[in-house]
């Protein structure tokens, strides 16, 4: 672990994931917002690892807006926004709050059950591993931090993630 800039990090992975899908298909778009809290100081991460988690939470918001863009005729602005806050943990320490937000179609309830459970996915062949939420889990684990979702069918889906300081 290494003292990390939170708001640095998240700002970095999040133009990597815009771009990364921008380039494999030029009529990608979606507006992000961001709203980082610069009270937060450096915290102890590994940032590779935390990296990986926000990327993946990223390209499936991405994901779930560009579906939604499809199925809807217009009117739709696909919109992932995040954010950073210091906050207080119930445990009384202090901790860093991470959410990544999306528009899209949220998740049905019998498929959320299983998103964190390995090689689940519900993208085409090829479009998927089902890897990323559990390997995300796992990361966020071993950092003594949380992994949770928030959704709703139709509205979009919310992750947060809290990491303590
Ligand atoms: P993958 O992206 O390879 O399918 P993940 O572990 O990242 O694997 O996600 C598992 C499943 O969780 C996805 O296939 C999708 O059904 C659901 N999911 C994850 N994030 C979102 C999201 N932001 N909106 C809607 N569904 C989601
Ligand atoms: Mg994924």
């Amino acid at each position: 672990k290494e003292p990390t800039d939170i708001n640095a990090l998240v700002d970095e992975y999040l133009r990597l994931a815009y771009h990364g899908l921008r380039a494999k298909d030029k009529s990608f778009n979606a507006t992000m917002k961001t709203d980082f809290d610069n009270k937060i100081g450096t915290i102890n991460i590994v940032p590779q690892d935390i990296g990986r988690v926000i990327l993946n939470l990223f390209t499936n918001a991405f994901y779930a807006v560009t579906e939604k863009k499809k199925q809807t005729s217009n009117g739709y602005e696909p919109t992932v926004a995040v954010s950073t806050k210091s906050v207080k943990l119930p445990s009384g320490g202090l901790g860093v709050l991470i959410s990544v937000k999306d528009n899209g179609n949220g998740i049905s309830g019998k498929v959320l059950d299983k998103i964190f459970q390995p090689f689940f996915t519900t993208k085409p062949t090829g479009q998927g591993t089902g890897l990323g939420l559990s390997l995300s889990y796992d990361i966020i684990k071993a950092h003594n931090g949380e992994l949770k979702v928030n959704t709703r069918e139709n509205d979009g889906t919310e992750f947060t993630i809290h990491l303590p300081v």
